[in-house]
């Protein structure tokens, strides 16, 4: 089993995790202190060279994407990813709640870093408490002299708020997000161009997810090095896994990226309920395809999980045993992201509510095989048309659904 002592997660469970005073007594902020006798291409480097990939799903390496933002740019914004909405991932608020200074220090340094003056923490509105935390510690932070003008002394200003979305799941995506943040609806924007060329109000902005943040203290506090020896060649680093589902123990379980599926299930989360035995497991979040029992050895990293069919995602890992009904699985994500669906797109919006009309008519026994062929054909058609990877996404669970347990659906239909 892997030993892993946790450095993201470290502060979770102290008492009083969330209060400034307590991630100061820890060591928080010395991070800050070292970036600011740096100059911003050394902070920028230090990342590269950490080889640290983003935590939201899309793994986009973070220094790559702090060096696209143009450094002749009079305004540059960054704007931090709290809008968790992937089914199964619960990692984000989870440090928000307990821990939001740790994302708050690697919003300043990735700010100092890429020439930001002003970051805007956008948060899901369902987060309550979430929210509170995140306006304490900035209000704190501003207290103590880390945010606001000339911070610590360094000539370096800085400016955070935050601002609450209202539960929609394609806020998720960078450019709904920033929509969002405008005042508009949150609906995504056609790309390129990309944030890094024309985000919030048309100004270059770094769009970072919490996990990637609270990674960027501990890179440049001790080195960039430390970082790359964790993981594998090409994922580096410590992940959070967020596992729920059938298993024993569900939770969020911090463990070197590379850690095997079969490990996370059975020496971290418990086992599966009842001592039953592994059908199937999403691997990466709703939108990443199924693995079935015979890969459970597969390591939980972005090429491996490539290799075996599916994504590292979010690295929400949902399990379900062998009494799982597949086509009720498939029906239920369908009728997420049918809900989710934004309506901006028409293979998004109406190729979803025909695939889950298709499902609603399969898994409640009255199918036929065409239903069967419609849905499939559905399932080939939309991939790679739809306005933004939602539309896409949508689709995965069930083509895998079918792919790898085809014979529950024949067996609904004949
Ligand atoms: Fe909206 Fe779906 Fe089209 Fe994305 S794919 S723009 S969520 S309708």
């Amino acid at each position: 089993m892997t030993t892993w002592q946790p450095v993201l997660l470290a502060n979770v469970n102290r008492p009083n995790s969330e209060k400034i005073t307590t991630y100061l007594a820890h060591g928080g902020y010395e991070a800050l202190r070292k970036t600011l006798k740096m100059s911003p291409d050394q902070v920028i480097a230090e990342v590269k060279a950490s080889g640290l990939r983003g935590r939201g799903g899309a793994g986009f390496p973070t220094g790559a994407k702090w060096g696209f933002i143009p450094k002749d740019a009079p305004v540059k914004y960054l704007a931090v990813n709290t809008d968790e909405g992937e089914p199964g991932t619960f990692k984000d608020r989870l440090i928000v709640e307990r821990d939001p200074h740790a994302i708050l220090e690697g919003v300043i340094i990735a700010s100092y870093a890429v020439g930001a003056h002003r970051a805007f923490v956008y948060i899901r509105g369902e987060f309550f408490l979430g929210v509170k935390r995140w306006i304490k510690a900035i209000a704190d932070a501003y207290q103590y002299g880390f945010l606001g003008k000339n911070i610590l002394e360094s000539g370096f200003d800085l400016d955070v708020s935050l601002h609450r979305g209202a539960g929609a799941y394609i806020c998720g995506e960078e450019t709904a997000m920033i929509e969002s943040l405008e005042g508009k609806r949150g609906e995504p924007r056609l790309k390129p161009p990309y944030p890094a060329q024309a985000g919030i109000w048309g100004q270059p902005t770094v769009v970072q997810n919490c996990e990637t943040l609270v990674n960027i203290p501990h890179i440049i506090g001790r080195g960039a090095a430390w970082f790359a020896s964790i993981g594998t060649e090409q994922s580096r680093g410590p992940k959070i896994f967020c596992v729920s589902g059938h298993v024993n123990r569900p939770g969020n379980y911090e463990l070197p990226l590379g850690t095997p599926l079969r490990e996370i299930i059975y020496e971290h989360a418990g086992g599966v309920r009842m001592g039953r035995s592994v059908k199937a497991v999403i691997p990466g979040g709703a939108s990443t395809p199924f693995l079935t029992a015979d890969k459970l050895d597969v390591p939980m990293a972005f090429e491996t999980l490539a290799a075996a069919g599916s994504a590292l995602g979010t690295g929400a890992v949902v399990v379900m045993d062998e009494t799982t009904d597949m086509v009720e699985v498939a029906r239920r994500v369908m009728s997420f992201y049918v809900h989710e669906s934004c309506g901006r797109c028409v293979p998004c919006r109406l190729g979803g509510h025909n695939m889950l009309h298709e499902l609603d008519i399969i898994a409640s026994g009255q199918g036929k095989r065409a239903n069967l062929a419609r849905l499939e054909a559905l399932t080939r058609g939309i991939p790679g048309i739809t306005f933004c990877p939602l539309g896409t996404g949508m689709c995965e669970p069930v083509a895998s659904g079918l792919k790898l347990f085809r014979s529950e659906f024949e067996e609904r239909v004949s």
